[in-house]
């Protein structure tokens, strides 16, 4: 049997790519993937899809058709998966934590042995998790449901120059257990952290103390990449009582170093109004672990494109349903578990 997936179905990204290689290595059934990125302005394989189509290959022993740049169509038919050692490496600035995403859950729930990892390529693209956000949010999140996941930064990676490394280690776990994240207490951390590469440090300086400017209990930290980018990542970190959001912009030229600061406040002071435990970007990653681990729920800002199409998607690859409530600003997720 071949599961057929439209790669055209609401986002129309690399997600759906991604997400199907994911579950085809924690089911073990084939997919076809047609009309790859068809919603993208540049629709089929680019070299992060490609490396992910070759990651998944590789852990999950996988044959394959389709796989070159610019392909627009995928077959993948997986075999075991296998935990050992393995270096992926995107080759451009592309981003390198989404072909983390791809290959964890089946080295986490599906290997018999642990998995050492070397990811290279884009560390912090944006329409991406940055690699603080892997460290931060998504990691921890997994680490409460019992996942033994760890991750190490070597070096950043920023377009179009790319370069960066981090390493993990994934030890297999029988299951992973169920989420409920309704509420999320106080806020007991706030960071601001900007990075700059190829460019003068003082441009992360500035907007670090334009940062604190905007909050009392704030610590801030500016910082130089190496040789990478040219470019400039600014990013907010809160950490809740129950819970962790990590905000990022890129800077750009023609917007000063203050105004970067000030768009990174504002979005900062939104999420912290919004009350809501799980952000935009981790409602749409959490659903595929807790669909295959033990499900439950999560309260969440109203659902992006990318969380319906994940809904949708998981829906036509197992079967189940996610179900939403939409209240004014927030809506209820309530995954079931296969
Ligand atoms: P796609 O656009 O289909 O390749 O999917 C991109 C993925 O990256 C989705 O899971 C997004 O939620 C995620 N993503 C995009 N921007 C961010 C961000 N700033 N922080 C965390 N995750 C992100």
């Amino acid at each position: 049997m071949v599961l057929e997936i439209h790669g055209s179905m609401g986002e129309g990204g690399g997600q759906v790519l991604r997400t199907s290689l994911a579950v085809s290595l924690l089911t073990g059934v084939a997919i076809r993937i047609v009309k790859v990125r068809q919603g993208r302005p540049k629709p089929g394989l680019a070299r992060q899809h490609l490396t992910a189509l070759r990651a998944a290959q590789a852990v999950g022993r996988a044959r394959v058709e389709g796989d070159f740049v610019g392909s627009r169509q995928v077959t993948f038919d997986p075999g075991s998966v296998e935990g050992g050692e393995y270096v992926f490496d995107v080759e451009t600035a592309g981003s390198s934590t989404l072909v983390f995403q791809t290959v964890l859950l089946p080295l986490l729930l599906r290997a018999k042995r642990p998995s050492t990892l070397v990811f290279r390529g884009g560390t912090h693209n944006p329409m991406a998790p940055p690699f603080h956000f892997l460290q931060q949010v998504f990691v921890p999140h997994l680490r409460s449901l019992g996942a033994k996941v760890e991750l190490h930064f070597k070096n950043y990676g920023l377009y179009p120059r790319g370069g960066g490394e981090f390493h993990a280690r994934i030890e297999p776990c029988a299951g992973l257990s169920a989420l409920e994240l309704l509420e999320r207490g106080p806020l007991l951390a706030h960071e601001g952290h900007f990075i700059v590469a190829g460019l003068d440090v003082r441009i992360a300086e500035r907007e670090a103390q334009a940062y604190a400017s905007f909050w009392e209990h704030t610590r801030v930290q500016a910082e130089h990449a190496g040789a990478t980018g040219p470019g400039n990542v600014a990013m907010a970190s809160l950490l809740f009582d129950r819970g962790s959001e990590l905000i990022t912009l890129f800077g750009a030229r023609g917007i000063s170093a203050e105004q970067v600061a000030s768009n990174l406040a504002t979005e900062a002071q939104a999420f912290i109004d919004s009350a809501v435990p799980v952000g935009e970007h981790l409602a749409d990653q959490l659903l595929l672990p807790m669909l295959f681990g033990a499900g439950g729920s999560f309260r969440t800002c109203p659902l992006s494109r990318h969380s319906r199409t994940q809904i949708e998607l998981l829906h036509q690859l197992t079967g189940k349903t996610i179900e939403v409530e939409q209240a004014r600003a927030t809506a209820k997720v309530c995954v079931p578990s296969l």
